[in-house]
């Protein structure tokens, strides 16, 4: 498998982009080698300018829930561009998206579109603040809500004390009002709305870690979560971004019966472009501006080609994708656990409805510290020795999954081959 001309653009983009790269992970740091440089992607498969061909895991970190340029969403982004590119005034096609997004996600009312996941759930915290005039929120530790201040603290970068900055930049004020908590940990969260009930904004989650690899909430820790914001008063925030739309149409909330009074999302929204939103209870919405004091905004908001992109895309799901989606998984998962199982290597295939994930780890994780305690070098070794055979993963052992509909059983057959071998491979070297 050749790489030189991935090699080649590596060092030009090294000498003008910081790292090679306009987000970190794509640099393979975590992994090791060349990242390689996508040249297009075709239903199921990415292609690379070396043209090697990978079956794609990683569906640009979620959103493309039907594989790579489905008719459809092609069909709709061409259409609108068309039409032109932006207008800065509204069109229909936001209306439109809006009530599809009320329509399918339980608890959004109104809703609000961004252009980023990181824009629309530091918006939804600062509309949290903004309309209960409180300051601190409650997050979870390995947490991922886009890389604001605020929300850059123990956000899976292992640090684990109360109002730390999660990077250089982030000042102590800005991440001092967030206060971190363990997922799954009832305790720790009563402790906190106890001690800062009445200071609590919010309580935001992802309802399905998924920027920890997989770490599902155990039964009844969403409800809880609902009791402990009504007991003080907190806006309870879902950052639905990677699960709305993936392992539900309504999301996590839908699956697990809780409503949030706000949620965040992202990925599959845009079908692909730079489309997010945030929504929920009308009254809250309403703070923001215009109708309200509490200020957002965007040049781009609402863009007009990534709004038909993502309508086009929310308009096939059906209750048929998810049945599809969730066969997939299910295929892939009973075929890695038989793979490790085989071959002796100790390792968890996680799954919580459509989203899956591999951690070489002794038992299911809990929470961040379950995680970060795994063998990431051999999940280094894995994903290499996948990409080796034409299996695109994540390079990061604390990323999931991510199907698509355009994976058949013969794609999901052949990479369950692709890790038979590797893991034996895994078990010899020991
Ligand atoms: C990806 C992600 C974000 C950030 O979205 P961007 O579009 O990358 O800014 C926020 N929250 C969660 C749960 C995510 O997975």
């Amino acid at each position: 498998m050749g790489t030189e001309v991935s090699a080649r653009l590596f060092d030009r983009a090294r000498d003008v982009i910081p790292g090679g790269v306009n987000s970190p992970v794509r640099a393979f740091d975590s992994v090791g080698g060349v990242p390689r440089f996508i040249a297009r992607g075709e239903g199921a498969e990415l292609v690379d300018v070396d043209g090697n061909r990978y079956l794609d895991l990683v569906n640009s970190w979620g959103p493309l829930l039907f594989g790579h340029v489905p008719d459809e969403v092609r069909a709709a982004a061409v259409e609108a561009i068309g039409r032109g590119s932006s207008f800065g005034a509204p069109t229909e096609g936001e209306v439109e998206l809006a009530e599809a997004i009320v329509e399918a996600v339980p608890s959004v009312q109104k809703v609000r579109l961004v252009s980023s996941g990181t824009e629309a759930g530091m918006s939804a915290i600062r509309l949290a603040r903004g309309a209960t005039g409180r300051d601190k929120l409650i997050k979870f530790v390995g947490h991922y809500h886009g890389h604001s201040d605020a929300l850059l603290v123990a956000a899976g970068s292992g640090v684990a004390t109360l109002g730390i900055p999660g990077s250089p930049g982030v000042t102590a004020g800005a991440a001092a009002d967030t206060v971190l908590v363990p997922w799954n940990d009832r305790a720790a969260v009563a402790a906190v709305v106890a001690e800062h009930g009445g200071d609590l904004a919010a309580i935001l989650c992802e309802p399905v870690a998924a920027n920890m690899n997989l770490v599902a909430p155990e039964e009844g820790f969403l409800a809880f979560l609902r009791e402990q914001a009504d007991a003080c008063g907190a806006v309870l925030v879902f950052d639905e971004v990677i699960s709305g739309f993936r392992v539900a149409r309504g999301g996590a909330q839908q699956l697990h019966g809780v409503t949030p009074d706000l949620t965040v999302l992202g990925k599959v929204v845009g079908g692909g472009f730079p489309l997010a939103a945030f929504g929920g209870r009308a009254d809250l919405m309403d703070h923001l501006a215009p109708a309200g004091p509490v200020y957002q905004a965007g040049t781009l908001s609402g863009n007009p080609v990534a709004v038909a992109a993502g309508l086009a895309q929310l308009r096939l799901l059906d209750d048929d994708v998810y049945a599809r989606l969730g066969r997939t998984t299910d295929r892939l998962v009973a075929g890695l656990r038989s793979a490790f199982e085989d071959s002796g290597v100790v390792a968890q295939v996680l799954q919580h409805a459509t989203l899956a994930g591999v951690l070489f780890a002794g038992a299911p994780p809990r929470r961040y510290e379950d995680v970060a305690a795994a063998d990431h070098d051999r999940y280094a070794s894995f994903f290499h020795g996948m990409l080796e055979r034409g299996v695109y993963l994540a390079p990061s052992g604390y990323e999931v999954l991510f199907t698509s509909t355009a994976l058949g059983e013969a794609e999901i057959d052949r990479i369950v081959t692709a890790a038979a071998e590797v893991a034996a491979g895994l078990a010899e070297a020991g």
